[in-house]
């Protein structure tokens, strides 16, 4: 039986573990609060940002709400950044990317105020992250580790394959993997669009963490029997329905499930994971402004 891990129930589990920090919080006289800064009109990246105010509103963090137009100056930007950085009702600074392309990503990431920096991209908080000290860690690999945690999957010793290379997934996601720290201890392979041989790679791995962006791109074919898959991959294909298309992952799950021992599905495996994160990484800024103990989940 291959064990279908479910990421709504461990994300509300965390939210509800969160409520409690969040009490502490209020009774040192301290509300969490996240500023989300929307400079685009892509209807994705809108719908992400509205998600994440509702996600903060349901469990009592503070959501501010920016919106600039996409032919502003990048000052505009800058100095809104700077302003946030400021604010102590703020303990969490969140720039929706993509940004428009006369906006300099690598100087908004550098601006945000490393305390504030809940994405965990800031270079500070990167370079503590792959020192084996991080502030935040990056909300997608933090909520895939809190899956594998929950599934009492333990990492240690394990060969982990990560499918992918990027700054927000699949780098973070191997630093979490090596440390020498609980949900870590793995031996880690990072297989990206260069790799000769990705099947020869995954053939060998106790967990497979799929995050490429290609839809189904590991196949049941490429996995070892009793593999734990966790598919990062959220990607919209044509369909035959009313929408016009589905959400498929990076991982082809029917295939996939007959060999693993468990695995995660797309939507509802790393999704609702990356959204708890980002509320975890608010509470812990706030305690961390108010040097409040919040005992996170
Ligand atoms: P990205 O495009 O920035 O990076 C993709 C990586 O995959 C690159 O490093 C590339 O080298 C590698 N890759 C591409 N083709 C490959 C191939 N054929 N074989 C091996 N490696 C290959 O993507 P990303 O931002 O890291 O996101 C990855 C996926 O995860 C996407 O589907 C994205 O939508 C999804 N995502 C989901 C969440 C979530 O919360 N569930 C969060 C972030 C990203």
């Amino acid at each position: 039986m291959t064990d279908i891990i479910d990421g709504n129930a461990v994300a509300e589990d965390v939210r509800a573990g969160l409520t409690d920090a969040i009490d502490a919080l209020d009774e040192a006289g301290v509300t969490p609060g996240l500023a989300t800064v929307l400079m685009s009109e892509d209807p994705a990246s809108q719908t992400y940002v509205s998600m994440k105010q509702r996600d903060c509103e349901e469990v009592g963090i503070d959501a501010f709400d920016y919106e600039l137009d996409p032919d502003a100056p990048a000052e505009e930007l800058y100095e809104l950044i700077d302003d946030l950085n400021e604010d102590d009702s703020v303990h969490g600074v969140l720039v929706q990317m993509p940004l428009p392309d006369h906006v300099d990503e690598r100087e908004v990431l550098r601006r945000i105020d490393p305390a504030k920096d809940v994405d965990g991209f800031h270079p500070e908080n990167v370079g503590r992250l792959v020192a084996g000290n991080p502030r935040f860690k990056p909300c997608t690999p933090h909520g895939v580790q809190k899956l594998l945690d929950a599934t009492e999957v333990d990492t240690e010793g394990k060969d982990v394959v990560v499918v992918g290379r990027s700054n927000i997934v699949g780098k973070p996601m191997a630093n979490l993997l090596i440390q020498k720290a609980e949900g870590g201890n793995a031996t880690v392979t990072v297989c990206h669009s260069r790799t000769d041989d990705v099947a020869a790679k995954t053939k060998q791995a106790d967990v497979v963490i799929a995050a490429c962006g290609v839809p189904e791109l590991v196949t049941g074919e490429m996995l070892s029997e009793g593999v734990v898959v966790v598919d990062v991959g959220i990607n919209r294909v044509d369909a035959d329905n009313e929408k016009g298309y589905e959400l498929v992952g990076d991982v082809e799950y029917d295939s996939a499930e007959e060999k693993a021992s468990a695995i995660t599905p797309v939507p509802g495996g790393v999704g609702p994971m990356t959204r708890a994160m980002l509320l975890w990484n608010t509470v812990k800024s706030a305690g961390d402004a108010a040097d409040v103990d919040v005992n996170l989940p």
